[in-house]
């Protein structure tokens, strides 16, 4: 039986894995569409429909769209939707958040949010949202996953997003819920 393809426009490669990981046992087949598309929304919403429409424009399948970022409560929600953009590689990045956190009060709760869009040839763009609420610990915590992850703990675990295994991380992550929403819509049918 032939699979239904779902394009998913990011170059990010931990991404990508994660949505192969849920939604391939769904039945799905996604293929990367890895052209950069400029973030000038101001919400998560705007940024995963411009994605999901710039993929839907160049392939003409279904295609996802996600924004996603971790929000420091410490930091007025930073980094926010510039999650992507505190420096080039993953250790800078998180060396960026953890060093504004320096000194502050502990524990330094956050949340990740991560926003789909959906975007099918002559239907209205669509959107679900998956949250995870938990803390920056100071210093890395494993080498699993991507971003944030080994910053980010959940405390209901005692584990970082670094340290999950792979299914576990599926079960508690933003990601992982706003891809059981999307599933549990009916919009891919
Ligand atoms: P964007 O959605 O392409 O704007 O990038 C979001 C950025 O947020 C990523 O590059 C990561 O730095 C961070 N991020 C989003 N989701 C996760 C996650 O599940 N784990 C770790 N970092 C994440």
């Amino acid at each position: 039986m032939s699979r239904a393809r779902l394009v998913l426009a990011t170059g990010n490669q931990g991404k990508l894995r994660e949505y192969r990981e849920l939604l391939e046992p769904a039945g799905f087949e996604i293929v990367p569409f890895a052209n950069e598309v400029a973030e000038t929304g101001s919400t998560y919403a705007e940024n995963a429909t411009l994605k999901a429409l710039a993929a839907l424009e160049a392939t003409g399948l279904p295609s996802l769209g996600d924004d996603s970022g971790i929000e420091v409560d410490a930091l007025g929600g930073f980094p926010g939707l510039h999650s992507a953009r505190q420096g080039p590689t993953q250790v800078e990045r998180t060396a960026a958040v953890v060093g504004r956190l320096e000194g502050l009060p502990r524990p330094w709760t956050a949340r990740f949010t991560c926003t789909i869009a959906l975007a099918k040839p002559g239907e209205p763009v669509r959107t679900v949202d998956g949250e995870r609420r938990g803390e920056v610990v100071p210093d890395w915590r494993g080498e699993a996953g991507f971003g944030y992850d080994p910053v980010f703990l959940v405390p209901e675990l005692g584990l970082t997003f670094g340290e999950m295994d792979r299914a576990t991380k599926h079960l508690w992550s933003h990601r992982g819920a706003a891809i059981r929403a999307l599933v549990e819509s009916g919009w891919l049918s």
